[in-house]
């Protein structure tokens, strides 16, 4: 998967732009992070995550 470098959230291997941003995607990144629920979660709130969906915690 790659990840968005704007936003963090992954996408697929082919995707070159962020589906939900448009930002561009890069393959180098590292640490899952899955919110399922994005107000509830110390984690998600603690970087910044605002909505549920697949993430990736550090990007190059
Ligand atoms: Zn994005």
């Amino acid at each position: 998967m790659n990840a968005c470098k704007v936003c963090k959230r992954l996408a697929d291997d082919e995707a070159t732009a962020c589906p939900h941003c448009g930002g561009a995607t890069t393959q180098y990144w590292s640490g899952y992070l899955g919110v399922l629920d994005a107000k509830e979660s110390k984690i998600a709130n603690k970087v910044s995550i605002k909505e549920d969906g697949q993430y990736a915690l550090k990007v190059r």
